[in-house]
């Protein structure tokens, strides 16, 4: 029987890059910054799981974590599926209700409009979604007191929420989403040495201890009488029939595991180097084999100290994955081979001629493209701004007059980030998308030398 040990959370998984789901392009973009709503609706389109995914999520959930309302009047909804959208909406009803008793006027009012607008936005929905549904709402402050705005956010969560929860409180509660972004990878932990092994799988924050292996061959030091070489032999070849026995009940447990990004094997001493080396572990599982790392104990305590190193460990081997992408980008670029090009004109060029295998963008981009418009005679005109730069430029067109109208009304009415522009590009053109940290030398330099955009291509562009 398998057990269950549900650890402390860590946050390691969310470092790692995912493969995960597809969380898909916000249907408009967020404009979180100007204080309006958005909508994340899940995708059935593919189940093709890239970095890009987990970056838009993780983007999105690290706005919604930073949103603090004045008092504690910010509601958090998760629906699980197959609840009703009656009683939901008949437990909103007695909440607002409750809401009545509130003292202060401008907490109960904006309570009461949060539960409101949730109400509004649940009313859409025949029936709760497959993964359940994800509704936030509250008045948040824009520029300090008495500048908040109403904010709803709906989020159809990338895999089935399995709490029903209603909270009201100072900030949105995106933490069930954050565990859902670490639980769409598994790894596989096993703790050899020559008496025992011990299999364990990790998914998020869950471990399972599935299997314990004994291999009931007696310590080094043979008994009285007993030849030096016949105990060896027979050490030996227990040491064999042993391997083969973990090396089964790995493949049996490892193999159908979904979402198996890697295993990490532990153990005391050198006996892990020889299982590791031998025929034991299917091909497929080998390849998977992320690192092998020394423990000081066996068993349960030696998983433990496998897990306790897995960020670090995960860490690193999305760091040589990140390098070598990049590196390849490099060496195109060195020999002069035709088959990378960088920079926003000529990789949006080589995507739109299909020519895009790889595109990557630097975690470090911060840019936006912002569309402006004139409310009195429609012209709409596009920049590239930096992030931080928004605020400023927004500003910076009040009173400012459009080149032609001569009206002063222009205003910012999308800003997207970049790396969903490009990112949208690359999914048409059947381009894999990687999101490279700004953590390696070489992401430092896709970010600095190359300005955050490169591709490293199928063929040739003729030009
Ligand atoms: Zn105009």
């Amino acid at each position: 029987m398998a057990r269950l040990i549900t650890c402390t959370p860590k946050r390691f998984l969310a470092i790692v890059r995912s493969n995960s789901y597809l969380y898909p392009p916000q249907t408009r973009h967020s404009k979180l910054q100007t204080g309006e709503q958005f909508e994340v609706t899940a995708s059935s389109v593919s189940e093709k799981r890239t970095s890009l995914e987990r970056f838009r999520l993780k983007k999105a959930l690290k706005t919604l974590g930073k949103k603090e309302g004045r008092g504690t009047e910010l509601v958090s909804l998760f629906v699980p599926p197959g609840r009703q959208i009656a009683e939901v909406m008949s437990m909103l009803r007695q909440e607002y209700g409750t809401a009545s008793n509130i003292k202060s006027d401008t907490t109960r009012k904006n309570v009461q409009d949060a539960i409101t607008k949730v109400m509004q936005r649940l009313k859409l929905f025949k029936e709760v979604p497959n993964n359940g549904l994800v509704i936030f709402s509250g008045a948040i402050p824009q520029n300090g007191p008495g500048s908040e705005r109403m904010e709803t956010y709906v989020i159809a969560p990338p895999k089935p929420i399995n709490i029903y929860l209603y909270r009201c409180d100072p900030k949105f509660h995106t933490e069930h989403l954050e565990d859902q972004l670490r639980e769409e990878e598994a790894y596989g932990i096993m703790v050899v040495d020559s008496t025992d092994t011990t299999i364990a799988t990790l998914e998020g924050n869950r471990l399972q201890i599935i299997r314990e292996e004994t291999s009931g061959i007696p310590g080094k030091h043979r008994a009285g009488g007993q030849s030096a070489r016949r105990f060896e032999r027979l050490r030996e070849a227990n040491l064999l029939a042993y391997f083969k026995r973990v090396g089964n009940h790995a493949n049996n447990i490892f193999l159908p595991v979904p979402n198996l990004r890697g295993l990490i094997i532990g153990g005391p001493g050198s006996t892990k180097y020889d299982f590791q080396k031998g025929d034991f572990l299917n091909y497929m599982l080998k390849q998977k084999i992320l690192d092998t790392v020394d423990t000081a104990y066996t068993g349960e305590q030696g998983i433990e100290e496998v897990v306790a190193r897995a960020p670090e460990i995960l860490k690193r081997v999305r760091y040589v994955e990140e390098k070598k992408i990049v590196q390849d980008f490099l060496y195109q670029i060195g020999h002069d081979t035709g088959l990378a090009t960088y920079g926003q004109e000529d990789v949006k060029k080589a995507l739109e001629a299909g020519a895009v295998q790889t595109l990557l963008l630097s975690e470090g981009l911060n840019t936006l493209r912002v569309t402006v418009k004139c409310s009195a005679c429609g012209l709409e005109q596009q920049e590239i701004l930096k992030e931080s730069a928004l605020p400023q430029f927004q500003q910076s067109l009040i009173g400012q007059l459009c080149s032609n109208c001569k009206a002063s009304s222009l205003s910012v009415i999308e800003d997207r980030d970049l790396i969903d522009d490009f990112a949208e590009l690359a999914e048409q053109a059947g381009a894999s998308v990687e999101i490279i940290s700004i953590e390696s030398e070489e992401g430092q330099m896709l970010k600095n030398s190359f300005g955050g955009i490169a591709a490293i291509m199928r063929f040739k562009l003729s030009s």
